[in-house]
C-alpha cells in the first residue's frame, strides 16, 4: 500500500476524533502484532488490526474507510485482550465505523444482500452487540 504521511494529517480532526469516540492513545501503539495474531477475522480482512491502529496514528483516514477490516471486525475483543499496552483495538475500529456511519455511508446495502445473508447476519449483529455491551 502506497499512502502519503504529511504531519497535518498526524495532527488532523481524523485523529483526535478516533481517539475522543474510542477513549484509546493511539500513539501508545508500538506495533508488536499481538492483536493480529490473535485475531479470528484475520482471513476476512485486507488490512490488519495493527494496521489499522498504524493508519489511524497517521491520520490515513481515507485508506481506514475503503478498508473492508473495519467491516469485518465482530467486536470479539481477542485483540483488546491480547494488547499489552491496554489499547482497545475494537473500541478504535467501532470509531472508525461511527465515523462512516454519522456521514451516513453504510458498508451493506440491504437491498445487496442475497437471502442466505439476510438469514446470517442479523446474529452475528447481535452477537457483538451482546460482546460490545457486556464487556
Ligand atoms: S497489540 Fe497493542 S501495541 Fe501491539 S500492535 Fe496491537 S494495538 Fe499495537
Ligand atoms: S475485535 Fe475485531 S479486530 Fe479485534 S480480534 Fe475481534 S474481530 Fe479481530
Amino acid at each position: 500500500m502506497i499512502v502519503n504521511i504529511s504531519k497535518k494529517k498526524v495532527k488532523s480532526d481524523f485523529v483526535t476524533k478516533v481517539e475522543e469516540l474510542s477513549g484509546q492513545n493511539l500513539l501508545a501503539c508500538y506495533q508488536c502484532g499481538k492483536c493480529s495474531a490473535g485475531c479470528p477475522a484475520i482471513s476476512q480482512m485486507d488490512i490488519l488490526p495493527n494496521q489499522i491502529i498504524r493508519l489511524a496514528q497517521l491520520g490515513l483516514k481515507n485508506e481506514l474507510f475503503k478498508s473492508k477490516s473495519i467491516w469485518v471486525c465482530a467486536s470479539c475483543m481477542t485483540c483488546n485482550t491480547r494488547c499489552p499496552k491496554g489499547i482497545n483495538v475494537a473500541e478504535v475500529i467501532e470509531a472508525v465505523r461511527q465515523i462512516l456511519l454519522r456521514k451516513r455511508k453504510d458498508h451493506v446495502e440491504l437491498k445487496d444482500l442475497s437471502e442466505e445473508e439476510k438469514r446470517e447476519v442479523p446474529p452475528i449483529a447481535l452477537i457483538a452487540c451482546f460482546r460490545k455491551f457486556t464487556s
